[in-house]
């Protein structure tokens, strides 16, 4: 196991311990998704080996081949990136969890192909833009009762939450705003239920706002390789 990846990981943890005592919150409640994108399927392998558990990727065809490597079942793994339609079967078969769901048009398209493939139950987490950035993923303020309430009523799709990712602000406290705004609207939709936010520059933030997964990749991989694909 690297020595440096371990003690990355070690000091990830302390800030979450940190973060979530300052709010009196239980350290434990908050899981690490580790946003293995870009990294080869060994450094997935020496994250297990560190004891890693939850990986996110952000690209279906990207995440096939690591998977097919390391193991469907040797890992939880999380899509946290926008899933294409024309991608949502390989999704279904591939992941354990969708964070990206963010229109009706798929949340009735997944629905339907869990049904197809034999899937019981899909964990998905709506995610939403506060932003209003129209270049962005995620699904309006306006739109969200509707899709919430057709997840409601689906058989094979379970809200598990919701999912932000915000504007990039040089000072993670800019982020906040967005942070709480999504943990309103959790309150108000989906009651208990988890809210993934907070990557490596702001998840200390999101954990003080009640985080519940932290999507971190470079602070655990360190710098993203980049490779023409
Ligand atoms: C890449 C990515 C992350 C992790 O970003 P880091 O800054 O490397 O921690 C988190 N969430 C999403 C949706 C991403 O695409």
């Amino acid at each position: 196991m690297s020595e440096a990846l371990s003690e990355r990981l070690a000091k990830i943890d302390a800030q979450i311990d940190r973060s979530a005592r300052k709010n009196g919150r239980d350290p434990r409640s908050i899981r690490l998704v580790a946003v293995s994108k870009t990294q080869p399927a060994a450094a997935i392998s020496g994250a297990l080996a560190a004891g890693v558990r939850i990986f996110g990727e952000n690209k279906v065809q990207e995440a096939e081949g690591k998977i097919a490597e390391i193991g469907r079942e040797n890992a939880e793994w999380h899509l946290i990136g926008h899933l294409q339609s024309n991608k949502a079967r390989k999704a279904v078969r591939l992941f354990d969890v969708i964070h990206s769901l963010d229109s009706g048009a798929l949340a009735e398209r997944l629905e339907r192909i869990c049904e197809e493939e034999g899937r019981a139950e899909l964990p998905v987490f709506i995610q939403v833009d506060l932003a209003g950035e129209t270049t962005k993923d995620g699904i309006g303020e306006k739109d969200l009762p509707a899709l919430v309430e057709f997840l409601r009523g689906a058989r094979h799709l379970k809200l598990a939450g919701m999912m932000i990712v915000p504007p990039y602000f040089d000072d993670p406290e800019d982020a906040r705003p967005f942070f709480r705004r999504l943990r309103e609207l959790r309150d108000r939709f989906v009651a208990g239920g988890e809210l993934s936010m907070g990557m490596s520059h702001d998840f200390e933030v999101a954990v003080e706002e009640g985080a519940t997964l932290v999507r971190i990749g470079t602070a655990v991989f360190g710098e993203r390789f980049y490779t023409k694909s």
